[in-house]
Protein backbone atom coordinates (compact mmCIF):
# COMPACT_ATOMS: atom_id res chain seq x y z
CA UNK A 1 0.00 0.00 0.00
CA UNK A 2 1.66 3.51 -0.71
CA UNK A 3 1.35 6.20 1.33
CA UNK A 4 -1.48 8.06 -0.24
CA UNK A 5 -3.66 5.01 -0.07
CA UNK A 6 -2.86 4.56 3.41
CA UNK A 7 -5.73 6.11 5.92
CA UNK A 8 -5.04 8.42 8.49
CA UNK A 9 -6.62 6.59 11.65
CA UNK A 10 -7.92 8.42 14.74
CA UNK A 11 -9.68 7.51 18.18
CA UNK A 12 -9.67 8.35 21.50
CA UNK A 13 -6.88 6.46 23.39
CA UNK A 14 -8.99 7.65 26.93
CA UNK A 15 -11.81 5.47 27.93
CA UNK A 16 -15.10 7.04 27.58
CA UNK A 17 -16.69 9.05 30.07
CA UNK A 18 -16.01 12.37 32.17
CA UNK A 19 -12.29 12.91 32.94
CA UNK A 20 -9.81 15.52 33.78
CA UNK A 21 -8.00 14.60 30.01
CA UNK A 22 -9.09 12.84 27.30
CA UNK A 23 -6.47 11.86 24.62
CA UNK A 24 -7.30 11.39 21.08
CA UNK A 25 -4.55 9.72 19.04
CA UNK A 26 -3.67 10.01 15.02
CA UNK A 27 -1.81 7.71 13.24
CA UNK A 28 -1.15 7.76 8.99
CA UNK A 29 0.45 10.00 6.57
CA UNK A 30 -2.23 13.41 7.31
CA UNK A 31 -1.60 13.26 11.16
CA UNK A 32 1.12 15.56 10.68
CA UNK A 33 -1.46 18.19 8.48
CA UNK A 34 -4.64 17.20 10.44
CA UNK A 35 -2.66 18.40 13.21
CA UNK A 36 -1.46 21.56 11.62
CA UNK A 37 -4.62 22.88 10.48
CA UNK A 38 -6.03 22.20 13.86
CA UNK A 39 -3.71 24.86 15.02
CA UNK A 40 -3.26 27.59 13.03
CA UNK A 41 -0.22 26.31 11.61
CA UNK A 42 1.67 26.14 15.00
CA UNK A 43 4.69 23.99 15.03
CA UNK A 44 5.50 21.21 16.89
CA UNK A 45 8.99 19.55 17.86
CA UNK A 46 9.40 16.48 17.40
CA UNK A 47 7.68 14.39 20.90
CA UNK A 48 8.11 17.23 22.92
CA UNK A 49 4.48 18.09 24.42
CA UNK A 50 3.09 21.74 23.78
CA UNK A 51 0.81 23.59 24.42
CA UNK A 52 -2.30 24.47 21.46
CA UNK A 53 -5.32 25.62 20.51
CA UNK A 54 -7.30 23.47 18.56
CA UNK A 55 -9.72 25.03 15.81
CA UNK A 56 -12.62 24.14 13.71
CA UNK A 57 -10.80 24.77 10.44
CA UNK A 58 -13.97 25.61 8.39
CA UNK A 59 -15.45 27.73 10.74
CA UNK A 60 -12.29 28.74 12.64
CA UNK A 61 -14.79 28.32 16.01
CA UNK A 62 -12.43 27.51 18.91
CA UNK A 63 -12.86 24.05 19.98
CA UNK A 64 -10.41 23.78 23.17
CA UNK A 65 -7.05 24.37 24.45
CA UNK A 66 -4.73 21.63 25.52
CA UNK A 67 -1.30 19.94 24.69
CA UNK A 68 -0.32 18.64 21.62
CA UNK A 69 2.40 15.92 20.54
CA UNK A 70 4.16 13.99 17.71
CA UNK A 71 5.93 11.08 16.79
CA UNK A 72 7.71 11.17 13.68
CA UNK A 73 7.56 8.01 11.77
CA UNK A 74 9.28 5.40 11.94
CA UNK A 75 9.88 6.30 15.76
CA UNK A 76 6.41 5.52 16.90
CA UNK A 77 3.72 2.82 18.44
CA UNK A 78 2.51 2.59 14.88
CA UNK A 79 5.84 3.20 13.10
CA UNK A 80 3.71 5.88 11.37
CA UNK A 81 3.27 9.33 11.96
CA UNK A 82 1.51 9.80 15.04
CA UNK A 83 0.05 12.67 16.92
CA UNK A 84 -1.09 12.75 20.46
CA UNK A 85 -4.20 15.66 21.30
CA UNK A 86 -4.74 16.43 25.10
CA UNK A 87 -8.06 17.81 25.37
CA UNK A 88 -10.45 18.41 28.47
CA UNK A 89 -12.18 15.10 28.58
CA UNK A 90 -15.92 15.88 28.33
CA UNK A 91 -18.10 14.07 25.50
CA UNK A 92 -18.68 17.82 24.13
CA UNK A 93 -15.26 18.55 23.64
CA UNK A 94 -14.15 14.95 22.26
CA UNK A 95 -17.40 14.71 20.39
CA UNK A 96 -16.50 18.08 18.88
CA UNK A 97 -12.96 17.26 17.89
CA UNK A 98 -14.11 13.76 16.30
CA UNK A 99 -16.42 15.05 14.01
CA UNK A 100 -14.00 17.83 12.82
CA UNK A 101 -11.44 14.91 12.21
CA UNK A 102 -14.22 12.18 10.54
CA UNK A 103 -15.32 15.30 7.94
CA UNK A 104 -11.22 15.35 6.90
CA UNK A 105 -10.89 13.09 3.53
CA UNK A 106 -8.38 10.41 4.30
CA UNK A 107 -8.78 10.57 7.74
CA UNK A 108 -11.23 8.17 9.54
CA UNK A 109 -12.20 5.74 12.96
CA UNK A 110 -9.69 3.51 13.52
CA UNK A 111 -11.09 -0.34 13.88
CA UNK A 112 -10.27 -2.06 17.44
CA UNK A 113 -7.04 -2.90 17.50
CA UNK A 114 -6.11 -0.93 14.19
CA UNK A 115 -2.95 0.79 16.01
CA UNK A 116 -1.31 -2.31 17.37
CA UNK A 117 -2.18 -4.06 13.92
CA UNK A 118 -0.10 -1.31 12.21
CA UNK A 119 2.46 -1.79 14.88
CA UNK A 120 2.88 -5.39 13.83
CA UNK A 121 2.53 -4.17 10.27
CA UNK A 122 5.53 -2.53 10.57
CA UNK A 123 7.77 -4.53 12.51
CA UNK A 124 7.33 -2.72 16.00
CA UNK A 125 6.39 -5.64 17.60
CA UNK A 126 5.83 -9.62 17.14
CA UNK A 127 2.44 -11.15 17.73
CA UNK A 128 3.14 -12.08 20.96
CA UNK A 129 4.12 -8.93 22.30
CA UNK A 130 0.93 -7.47 20.67
CA UNK A 131 -0.55 -10.17 22.66
CA UNK A 132 1.20 -9.28 25.60
CA UNK A 133 -0.55 -5.67 25.17
CA UNK A 134 -3.76 -6.88 25.21
CA UNK A 135 -3.18 -8.94 28.46
CA UNK A 136 -1.34 -5.86 29.81
CA UNK A 137 -4.55 -3.76 29.37
CA UNK A 138 -6.60 -6.52 31.07
CA UNK A 139 -4.37 -7.50 33.72
CA UNK A 140 -6.29 -7.31 37.15
CA UNK A 141 -3.36 -8.99 39.63
CA UNK A 142 0.70 -8.18 39.99
CA UNK A 143 1.33 -11.94 38.55
CA UNK A 144 -0.43 -10.93 35.60
CA UNK A 145 1.01 -7.31 35.26
CA UNK A 146 4.41 -8.91 35.34
CA UNK A 147 4.03 -11.44 33.37
CA UNK A 148 2.10 -9.59 30.55
CA UNK A 149 4.94 -6.50 30.50
CA UNK A 150 8.26 -9.25 30.55
CA UNK A 151 6.35 -10.79 27.34
CA UNK A 152 5.53 -7.66 26.11
CA UNK A 153 9.42 -6.55 26.37
CA UNK A 154 10.18 -9.22 23.59
CA UNK A 155 10.97 -12.37 26.25
CA UNK A 156 8.72 -14.74 24.94
CA UNK A 157 9.20 -13.99 21.43
CA UNK A 158 13.01 -13.78 22.01
CA UNK A 159 12.84 -17.71 22.91
CA UNK A 160 10.69 -18.80 19.96
CA UNK A 161 12.88 -16.89 17.41
CA UNK A 162 15.54 -18.38 19.12
CA UNK A 163 14.45 -22.13 18.70
CA UNK A 164 13.62 -21.17 15.18
CA UNK A 165 17.24 -20.09 14.68
CA UNK A 166 18.60 -23.26 15.77
CA UNK A 167 16.00 -25.31 13.90
CA UNK A 168 17.47 -23.07 10.75
CA UNK A 169 20.82 -24.05 11.54
CA UNK A 170 19.38 -27.73 11.37
CA UNK A 171 17.76 -27.42 8.17
CA UNK A 172 20.80 -25.83 6.50
CA UNK A 173 23.21 -28.97 7.85
CA UNK A 174 20.85 -31.44 6.69
CA UNK A 175 20.38 -29.97 3.57
CA UNK A 176 24.32 -29.16 3.29
CA UNK A 177 24.54 -33.01 3.36
CA UNK A 178 21.75 -33.61 1.27
CA UNK A 179 23.35 -31.51 -1.07
CA UNK A 180 27.13 -32.55 -0.82
CA UNK A 181 27.05 -35.80 0.26
CA UNK A 182 30.47 -37.02 -0.56
CA UNK A 183 32.09 -33.81 1.87
CA UNK A 184 31.31 -35.82 4.97
CA UNK A 185 30.60 -39.49 6.68
CA UNK A 186 27.03 -40.16 6.54
CA UNK A 187 26.72 -41.61 9.83
CA UNK A 188 28.30 -38.99 11.44
CA UNK A 189 26.41 -35.83 10.11
CA UNK A 190 23.31 -38.20 10.53
CA UNK A 191 24.50 -38.66 14.42
CA UNK A 192 25.22 -34.48 14.31
CA UNK A 193 21.96 -33.47 13.51
CA UNK A 194 19.85 -36.25 15.48
CA UNK A 195 22.26 -34.87 18.50
CA UNK A 196 21.30 -30.98 17.38
CA UNK A 197 17.45 -31.61 16.78
CA UNK A 198 17.46 -33.77 20.47
CA UNK A 199 18.55 -30.56 22.03
CA UNK A 200 16.03 -28.33 20.20
CA UNK A 201 12.90 -31.12 21.31
CA UNK A 202 14.33 -30.93 24.61
CA UNK A 203 14.39 -26.81 25.16
CA UNK A 204 11.16 -26.79 22.94
CA UNK A 205 9.41 -29.04 25.35
CA UNK A 206 10.91 -27.14 28.15
CA UNK A 207 8.42 -24.08 26.72
CA UNK A 208 5.66 -25.92 26.19
CA UNK A 209 5.49 -27.35 30.26
CA UNK A 210 5.46 -23.48 30.70
CA UNK A 211 2.43 -23.18 29.30
CA UNK A 212 0.57 -24.59 32.31
CA UNK A 213 2.15 -21.90 34.59
CA UNK A 214 1.65 -18.93 32.18
CA UNK A 215 -1.89 -19.51 31.04
CA UNK A 216 -2.70 -20.33 34.73
CA UNK A 217 -1.56 -16.46 35.39
CA UNK A 218 -3.35 -15.11 32.78
CA UNK A 219 -7.09 -16.88 33.42
CA UNK A 220 -6.44 -17.45 37.02
CA UNK A 221 -6.11 -20.26 39.01
CA UNK A 222 -9.52 -22.31 39.70
CA UNK A 223 -10.70 -23.75 42.86
CA UNK A 224 -13.43 -26.06 43.61
CA UNK A 225 -15.47 -26.66 46.42
CA UNK A 226 -16.68 -29.91 47.17
CA UNK A 227 -18.73 -31.49 49.69
CA UNK A 228 -21.90 -32.92 50.80
CA UNK A 229 -24.93 -30.84 51.30
CA UNK A 230 -24.97 -28.66 54.08
CA UNK A 231 -21.49 -28.98 55.26
CA UNK A 232 -21.46 -25.35 54.76
CA UNK A 233 -19.62 -24.67 51.00
CA UNK A 234 -21.65 -21.63 49.87
CA UNK A 235 -21.21 -20.38 53.39
CA UNK A 236 -17.72 -20.67 53.30
CA UNK A 237 -17.15 -19.34 49.82
CA UNK A 238 -19.12 -15.93 50.74
CA UNK A 239 -17.00 -16.15 53.83
CA UNK A 240 -13.90 -16.22 51.67
CA UNK A 241 -15.88 -13.47 49.71
CA UNK A 242 -15.91 -11.00 52.60
CA UNK A 243 -12.65 -11.35 53.91
CA UNK A 244 -10.16 -8.50 54.47
CA UNK A 245 -7.55 -9.52 52.81
CA UNK A 246 -9.43 -11.09 49.68
CA UNK A 247 -10.10 -8.73 47.35
CA UNK A 248 -12.83 -9.28 45.46
CA UNK A 249 -13.64 -9.24 41.60
CA UNK A 250 -16.24 -6.55 41.04
CA UNK A 251 -18.72 -8.88 40.55
CA UNK A 252 -18.74 -10.63 43.36
CA UNK A 253 -21.33 -9.48 46.14
CA UNK A 254 -22.25 -11.19 49.00
CA UNK A 255 -25.57 -12.74 48.62
CA UNK A 256 -26.50 -16.60 49.30
CA UNK A 257 -26.68 -17.17 45.52
CA UNK A 258 -23.23 -16.63 44.43
CA UNK A 259 -21.56 -19.45 43.48
CA UNK A 260 -18.23 -18.50 42.70
CA UNK A 261 -15.80 -16.21 43.98
CA UNK A 262 -12.46 -14.10 42.45
CA UNK A 263 -9.93 -13.55 44.76
CA UNK A 264 -6.30 -12.23 44.39
CA UNK A 265 -3.72 -13.97 46.65
CA UNK A 266 -0.08 -12.45 46.79
CA UNK A 267 -0.93 -11.25 43.47
CA UNK A 268 -2.78 -14.71 42.02
CA UNK A 269 -5.76 -14.34 40.39
CA UNK A 270 -7.72 -17.46 42.55
CA UNK A 271 -11.53 -18.09 41.18
CA UNK A 272 -12.97 -20.35 44.06
CA UNK A 273 -16.06 -21.91 42.35
CA UNK A 274 -18.84 -23.82 44.90
CA UNK A 275 -19.75 -26.66 42.36
CA UNK A 276 -22.93 -27.94 44.25
CA UNK A 277 -24.27 -24.46 42.92
CA UNK A 278 -23.30 -26.05 39.01
CA UNK A 279 -25.26 -28.70 40.32
CA UNK A 280 -27.85 -27.42 41.76
CA UNK A 281 -28.33 -25.23 38.62
CA UNK A 282 -28.02 -28.07 36.23
CA UNK A 283 -31.09 -30.09 38.06
CA UNK A 284 -33.32 -29.78 34.80
CA UNK A 285 -30.45 -31.13 32.55
CA UNK A 286 -29.39 -33.79 34.87
CA UNK A 287 -26.79 -35.75 32.89
CA UNK A 288 -25.20 -33.55 31.05
CA UNK A 289 -24.89 -30.72 34.21
CA UNK A 290 -23.20 -33.12 36.37
CA UNK A 291 -20.68 -34.47 33.58
CA UNK A 292 -20.12 -30.90 33.60
CA UNK A 293 -19.80 -29.87 37.47
CA UNK A 294 -17.61 -33.30 37.54
CA UNK A 295 -15.54 -32.56 35.02
CA UNK A 296 -14.72 -28.79 37.07
CA UNK A 297 -14.18 -30.63 40.14
CA UNK A 298 -11.81 -33.24 37.51
CA UNK A 299 -9.98 -29.72 36.08
CA UNK A 300 -9.75 -27.47 38.61
CA UNK A 301 -5.92 -26.71 39.80
CA UNK A 302 -6.89 -27.07 43.85
CA UNK A 303 -9.77 -29.09 45.39
CA UNK A 304 -11.34 -27.85 48.63
CA UNK A 305 -13.23 -30.95 50.13
CA UNK A 306 -15.59 -29.85 52.43
CA UNK A 307 -16.70 -31.72 55.76
CA UNK A 308 -18.71 -30.43 58.50
CA UNK A 309 -17.42 -31.03 62.29
CA UNK A 310 -20.48 -32.31 63.35
CA UNK A 311 -20.09 -35.53 61.43
CA UNK A 312 -16.22 -35.71 60.88
CA UNK A 313 -14.63 -38.26 59.85
CA UNK A 314 -17.72 -38.80 57.80
CA UNK A 315 -15.78 -42.22 56.59
CA UNK A 316 -18.27 -42.76 54.01
CA UNK A 317 -19.27 -39.39 52.50
CA UNK A 318 -18.84 -39.34 48.92
CA UNK A 319 -16.76 -36.32 49.20
CA UNK A 320 -13.61 -38.69 49.74
CA UNK A 321 -13.23 -39.77 46.36
CA UNK A 322 -12.30 -36.43 45.51
CA UNK A 323 -9.85 -36.57 48.26
CA UNK A 324 -5.92 -37.22 47.08
CA UNK A 325 -2.61 -35.98 48.37
CA UNK A 326 -3.11 -32.66 46.83
CA UNK A 327 -6.75 -31.63 48.02
CA UNK A 328 -7.16 -29.26 50.83
CA UNK A 329 -8.94 -30.88 53.65
CA UNK A 330 -11.36 -28.49 55.35
CA UNK A 331 -13.23 -29.06 58.46
CA UNK A 332 -16.16 -26.57 58.41
CA UNK A 333 -18.64 -25.60 61.74
CA UNK A 334 -15.66 -25.64 64.33
CA UNK A 335 -17.82 -23.54 66.67
CA UNK A 336 -19.99 -26.77 66.66
CA UNK A 337 -16.81 -29.54 67.15
CA UNK A 338 -17.16 -31.57 69.86
CA UNK A 339 -14.27 -31.34 72.43
CA UNK A 340 -13.31 -35.03 72.37
CA UNK A 341 -13.19 -34.90 68.63
CA UNK A 342 -9.69 -36.88 68.19
CA UNK A 343 -9.83 -37.89 64.75
CA UNK A 344 -8.79 -34.65 63.32
CA UNK A 345 -5.34 -36.42 62.56
CA UNK A 346 -6.91 -37.93 59.79
CA UNK A 347 -6.10 -35.92 56.29
CA UNK A 348 -4.84 -33.48 58.65
CA UNK A 349 -7.73 -31.22 57.73
CA UNK A 350 -8.05 -27.06 58.04
CA UNK A 351 -10.06 -26.73 60.49
CA UNK A 352 -12.70 -23.35 59.88
CA UNK A 353 -15.69 -21.78 60.65
CA UNK A 354 -17.60 -19.84 58.41
CA UNK A 355 -19.77 -18.49 60.65
CA UNK A 356 -17.35 -16.99 63.25
CA UNK A 357 -14.50 -16.71 60.69
CA UNK A 358 -12.07 -19.06 62.85
CA UNK A 359 -9.40 -20.77 60.76
CA UNK A 360 -10.07 -18.78 57.74
CA UNK A 361 -7.11 -16.77 57.43
CA UNK A 362 -5.20 -20.43 57.58
CA UNK A 363 -7.41 -21.63 54.57
CA UNK A 364 -6.27 -18.38 53.11
CA UNK A 365 -2.76 -19.07 53.82
CA UNK A 366 -3.19 -22.38 52.68
CA UNK A 367 -4.77 -21.83 49.50
CA UNK A 368 -2.05 -18.97 48.52
CA UNK A 369 0.71 -21.34 49.30
CA UNK A 370 -0.94 -24.22 47.04
CA UNK A 371 -1.41 -21.59 44.54
CA UNK A 372 1.90 -20.22 43.92
CA UNK A 373 3.41 -23.74 44.37
CA UNK A 374 1.30 -24.54 41.31
CA UNK A 375 2.21 -21.71 39.18
CA UNK A 376 6.29 -21.70 40.52
CA UNK A 377 5.85 -25.47 39.61
CA UNK A 378 6.15 -25.02 36.05
CA UNK A 379 7.60 -21.54 35.56
CA UNK A 380 10.99 -21.66 34.02
CA UNK A 381 13.35 -18.91 34.26
CA UNK A 382 12.14 -16.57 31.27
CA UNK A 383 9.03 -15.78 29.72
CA UNK A 384 6.29 -18.80 29.68
CA UNK A 385 3.91 -19.55 26.95
CA UNK A 386 0.80 -17.39 27.65
CA UNK A 387 -1.76 -18.67 25.14
CA UNK A 388 -3.53 -22.02 24.10
CA UNK A 389 -2.21 -20.33 19.96
CA UNK A 390 1.46 -20.66 21.43
CA UNK A 391 0.82 -23.88 22.87
CA UNK A 392 -0.73 -25.46 20.22
CA UNK A 393 1.25 -24.41 17.07
CA UNK A 394 4.45 -25.24 19.55
CA UNK A 395 3.36 -29.12 20.32
CA UNK A 396 2.87 -29.17 16.32
CA UNK A 397 6.46 -28.23 16.20
CA UNK A 398 7.46 -30.61 18.94
CA UNK A 399 5.96 -33.64 17.08
CA UNK A 400 7.56 -32.42 13.85
CA UNK A 401 11.15 -32.51 15.43
CA UNK A 402 9.99 -35.54 16.98
CA UNK A 403 9.37 -37.03 13.56
CA UNK A 404 12.09 -35.80 11.96
CA UNK A 405 14.31 -38.05 14.85
CA UNK A 406 12.60 -41.33 13.59
CA UNK A 407 13.08 -40.84 9.65
CA UNK A 408 16.06 -42.61 7.94
CA UNK A 409 15.54 -40.35 4.92
CA UNK A 410 17.44 -37.50 5.42
CA UNK A 411 15.01 -35.66 2.46
CA UNK A 412 12.01 -36.31 4.96
CA UNK A 413 14.10 -35.53 8.20
CA UNK A 414 14.74 -31.87 6.60
CA UNK A 415 11.11 -31.63 5.52
CA UNK A 416 9.50 -32.36 8.73
CA UNK A 417 12.36 -29.79 10.22
CA UNK A 418 10.80 -27.16 7.80
CA UNK A 419 7.72 -27.69 9.32
CA UNK A 420 8.91 -27.37 12.29
CA UNK A 421 10.11 -24.02 11.65
CA UNK A 422 7.30 -22.93 10.08
CA UNK A 423 5.24 -23.53 13.15
CA UNK A 424 7.53 -21.80 14.77
CA UNK A 425 7.82 -18.82 12.82
CA UNK A 426 3.75 -18.56 13.19
CA UNK A 427 3.59 -17.77 17.18
CA UNK A 428 5.69 -14.82 16.49
CA UNK A 429 4.04 -13.87 12.75
CA UNK A 430 6.81 -14.39 11.03
CA UNK A 431 4.79 -16.49 8.94
CA UNK A 432 2.18 -14.84 7.40
CA UNK A 433 -1.87 -16.11 8.93
CA UNK A 434 -4.11 -13.83 7.94
CA UNK A 435 -7.39 -15.68 10.09
CA UNK A 436 -5.05 -15.10 12.78
CA UNK A 437 -4.07 -11.94 12.77
CA UNK A 438 -7.76 -11.16 12.60
CA UNK A 439 -8.63 -12.86 15.69
CA UNK A 440 -5.70 -11.53 17.82
CA UNK A 441 -6.19 -8.19 16.82
CA UNK A 442 -9.91 -7.60 17.37
CA UNK A 443 -9.30 -8.29 21.30
CA UNK A 444 -8.42 -4.77 21.11
CA UNK A 445 -10.95 -1.95 22.22
CA UNK A 446 -10.96 1.08 19.89
CA UNK A 447 -8.10 3.32 20.54
CA UNK A 448 -5.34 0.42 21.01
P1 LIG B 1 -23.83 -26.14 51.58
O1 LIG B 1 -25.05 -26.90 51.24
O2 LIG B 1 -22.67 -27.05 51.81
O3 LIG B 1 -23.50 -25.03 50.65
O4 LIG B 1 -24.08 -25.51 53.03
P2 LIG B 1 -24.57 -24.04 53.44
O5 LIG B 1 -23.46 -23.07 53.29
O6 LIG B 1 -25.85 -23.75 52.78
O7 LIG B 1 -24.78 -24.25 54.99
C1 LIG B 1 -25.69 -25.21 55.54
C2 LIG B 1 -26.10 -24.77 56.93
O8 LIG B 1 -24.98 -24.80 57.82
C3 LIG B 1 -26.62 -23.35 56.99
O9 LIG B 1 -27.72 -23.32 57.89
C4 LIG B 1 -25.46 -22.54 57.56
O10 LIG B 1 -25.88 -21.42 58.30
C5 LIG B 1 -24.81 -23.55 58.46
N1 LIG B 1 -23.38 -23.31 58.61
C6 LIG B 1 -22.47 -23.11 57.62
N2 LIG B 1 -21.25 -22.94 58.15
C7 LIG B 1 -21.38 -23.01 59.49
C8 LIG B 1 -20.46 -22.93 60.60
O11 LIG B 1 -19.25 -22.74 60.46
N3 LIG B 1 -20.97 -23.08 61.84
C9 LIG B 1 -22.31 -23.31 62.06
N4 LIG B 1 -22.72 -23.43 63.31
N5 LIG B 1 -23.19 -23.38 61.06
C10 LIG B 1 -22.74 -23.26 59.80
Amino acid sequence: MTATETPTIFAPATAPGRAGVAVLRLSGPLAFSVLASLTDDKRFSPRVLSFARFYDPTTGELIDSGLAVSFPAPASFTGEDVVEIHIHGSAAVISKLVSVLAARPGVRWAEPGEFTRRAFDNGKLDLTEAEALADLLAAETEAQRRQALHQMDGALARRFESLRTRAIDVLAFIEAVIDFPEDDLPTETQAQSVKKIKTLCADLSELVESARSGCRIRHGLSVAVVGAPNVGKSSLVNRLAGWDVAIVSPTAGTTRDRVSVDLVLQGLPVTVTDTAGLRDAAEDIEAEGIRRAERAVAMADVRLAVFSAETWPAETDPTWRWVDSETLVVVNKSDLMDETMSSLAIASPILVSAETGEGIDALLQALTDRASALVAQQAGPSAPITRERHRILAVTALTALNRALEQQEQDLQAEDVRLAIRELGRITGRIDVEDVLGRIFSEFCIGK
